[in-house]
Formats: C-alpha cells, structure tokens, sequence
C-alpha cells in the first residue's frame, strides 16, 4: 500500500489521546505544592470532579494509575478476613478480587461467561441469602474494558435493598463516558483513573468516599501509609495532598475538566454512546462477530473478532504499521483472540470513521472478501441518525 506520511491515531482504550488544549496546559511551569496558587488549582480541580462524579461526597485524588487507586479502595474499606461479593465479568473484575484477596479478604466471586453483563437479581438473590449481613464488601466494574462490557450500576446497588454492605465501584474507563450518578445510585466508593475518559494522560487515580464508607475506613485496621485516604482528606481541608501531587498533571486535569464542562456532561454520554453504534454498525456490516452483547455493549471500547481464519495480531499490525492507527489486542483469555477498538475521552467521529476506513483497507489485504465503503456507510447512516 502507498502510504508515505502517517498520521497516529491512538484508538486503545487507555492510554486515550490528550487534547493540545490539556498538552498545552501541562507545560506551564511547576509551582509550590504547598502554596496558594496550588491549593486553588487543586480546590477547583475538586470541585470540577464532584461534578462528573455527580457527588457531593469527597473526592480525593492518589498520584498512581487505576489499579493504585483500586488497591488503596481495599486497603481503606476491606478488612482483613471480611466476606467480599466480587462481581466479575472481566479481567479488571479480576483484578480487584485479587487485590481484596492479597489483603486477606474472604472472596466470593459471581462471574459471567465473556461478553455478558452481571445480572442484578443474582446479585438480588445471593444477598438475600446472607440474612446474618457476613458479606461486608461488594466490588463491580462499572465499564470492564477487556470485556468491552457495562455492568448496570445502578440496578446492582438497587438490588441490594436493605443489605448493608458497602458498594465500590471501578469506574476507571467509565466515569466520563458513560452515566454514573454517585449520589443518587447510592455508591459507596468509585475509583476512576486519568487516562481513559478524563483526556489526561496516565498518573492520577481519583476515589469517591461516601460518609459510610468513611465510617468503615475508623475500624478497617490493614496496614497502609501512602495509601491511606484519611490522610489524603485530611489534607484536602487545606486543599493539599499529603505527598507531593503530579502538579503538571493537575494542570492539565483542570484544563480537561473545563473541556468536559463546554461539552456537557450529557452530550459527552450521548457522543460515546453514538461512537459504540458506529462501530458496532460498522463491525456487523463487515461480517465481523462482536465480543459483547448488544444488551451490555460498552460505550467506551468495542472488541471484535478478526474474521475466521485472520489472527487479531495481524490486523493490528497492519492497521498500526501502514495506516498508523493503533488498536488494543485482548487481555490473558482472551490475547490474540480479538482487537479491541477504544473511544473514550478525547475520540470524535473522525476518528472512528478513519479506523473503520483503514480496518476496511486492511481486512482486503488480509484477503477478505469486504466490499470497501460497507462498513463506512453503516456507520455513516448510523451517526446521522437523529
Ligand atoms: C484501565 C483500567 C484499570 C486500571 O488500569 P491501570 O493500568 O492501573 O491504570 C482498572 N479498571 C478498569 C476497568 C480499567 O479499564
């Protein structure tokens, strides 16, 4: 193929493209950590946060990636040897069990097969179970990214009823992509990351707490220093961070914050949710089997089967080598069985009308019979549509 110049589109679900406007801002000069202009950076950053977070719950910030802050989730709200109800639909569901189980947690886990979403009444009915309240602790993946699944949150907590336990919430490649209402789906805990749909690039974990789960970290007693969130809120009535912050990247996160402010927050779910269409369209016209259920589909990332007898890993290749379009290849069951395209955060429709054209391109050099523009077309009717 005759390709000289290659542009560089980053269609992985995280790392996601950063916007100049936040790249610009990340390159002003440091500042004090201790001193004013810091503590109203931070003070609005904060503020910014509540708002996607739809919360008035503190939000506390940890310099680390996502799994940092789903590490210093347990380490704050799980005790040693306390019955965890993990809900797991994916490697990152995974994950976190893992995590509680490392700090000695009792975990149970409700899988489902790959491609499909939790189902709230069997969440309903194992509670319903558990009359003596022994499960303390239920851990969900808001948007599992291997999977390219949504869990329905808000259907999860609701099925808790009257049943104590705490509900965390891992919304790293959900929260500003796809609905999450913190207070009113009454969520105890929700961890999200910078680098998926908050535009920025990797380095902070940002954490929810509700006043339940503050009063669960007064008897949690697991060992914990720099990750314990006490110290981070009691540091945020100075509008500071206990340890040195990525003070750059706080520029950039409130540059990033002003942008999902213009878009609204409504109209950025509305974008995502009309990406996945295109793609999911476009994948179906091209004869292309989608990981997910069309009933849990993710808004965020889409993965999809390279065509019967194609390795995943090729048509990556391709796509990245000759077109300069990245993709993400499947994580442990699931590696070098699919790709996985993200669009999340900074992703317009441009970016996904030239991954499908060049997805196209490449599947006719892998020796497919695709009928080029099929697929274009089905996400071009399915964008337009009202
Ligand atoms: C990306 C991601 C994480 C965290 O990953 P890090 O690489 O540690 O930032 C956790 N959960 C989900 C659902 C994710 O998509």
């Amino acid at each position: 193929m005759f390709i000289v110049l290659k542009k560089q589109f980053l269609m992985i679900p995280g790392p996601t493209m950063v916007p100049e406007r936040v790249i610009q801002a990340m390159t002003r000069p440091v500042i004090n950590h201790r001193g004013v202009l810091f503590e109203g950076l931070l003070k609005d950053c904060t503020q910014r946060l509540k708002t996607v977070f739809q919360t008035n719950n503190d939000v506390i910030l940890f310099p680390s990636s996502g799994t940092g802050v789903m590490e210093a989730a347990i380490a704050n709200f799980v005790g040693k040897n306390e019955k965890v109800l993990a809900l797991t639909v994916g490697v990152f569901g995974e994950r976190w069990a893992e995590i509680a189980r490392r700090y000695g947690a009792d975990v149970e886990v409700v899988a489902t097969e790959v491609g499909y979403a939790i189902d709230p009444k069997v969440v309903e009915a194992r509670l319903a179970k558990d009359t003596n309240h022994e499960i303390k602790v239920i851990l969900v993946t808001h948007n599992e990214t291997s999977a390219s699944v949504t869990n329905d949150v808000q259907a999860i907590s609701a099925a808790r009823g009257s049943h104590p336990a705490l509900l965390m919430v891992d919304s790293v490649s959900g929260l500003g992509a796809m609905e999450l209402k913190t207070d009113d789906w009454n969520l105890d805990v929700v961890v999200a990351g910078s680098q998926k749909s908050l535009m920025i690039p990797p380095g902070i974990g940002v954490m929810a707490v509700s006043a339940k789960a503050w009063a669960k970290a007064d008897v949690t007693d697991n060992p914990k220093f720099y990750w314990d969130a006490k110290s981070a809120r009691k540091a945020l009535e100075k509008w500071q961070n206990p340890y040195t912050p990525p003070v750059s990247l706080l520029f950039g996160l409130q540059e990033a914050l002003k942008m999902i402010e213009e878009e609204g927050l409504a109209t950025i779910f509305v974008r995502h949710r009309k990406l996945r269409n295109c793609i999911r369209a476009a994948a179906k016209a091209l004869g292309l089997k989608l990981l997910a259920q069309d009933y849990c589909a993710s808004n965020a990332v889409t993965g999809i089967y390279p065509p019967e007898g194609v390795e995943a890993k090729k048509v990556q290749k391709i796509m990245r080598e000759t077109y300069g379009v990245t993709m993400a290849g499947g994580q442990k069951a699931l590696e070098g069985k699919i790709f996985r395209i993200g669009h999340m955060g900074y992703c317009a429709i441009s970016d996904v009308m030239v991954t499908i054209t060049m997805l196209e391109m490449t599947l006719v050099e892998l020796g497919m019979k695709v009928e080029l523009g099929a697929g274009v077309r089905a996400a071009q009717q399915e964008w337009m549509k009202a």
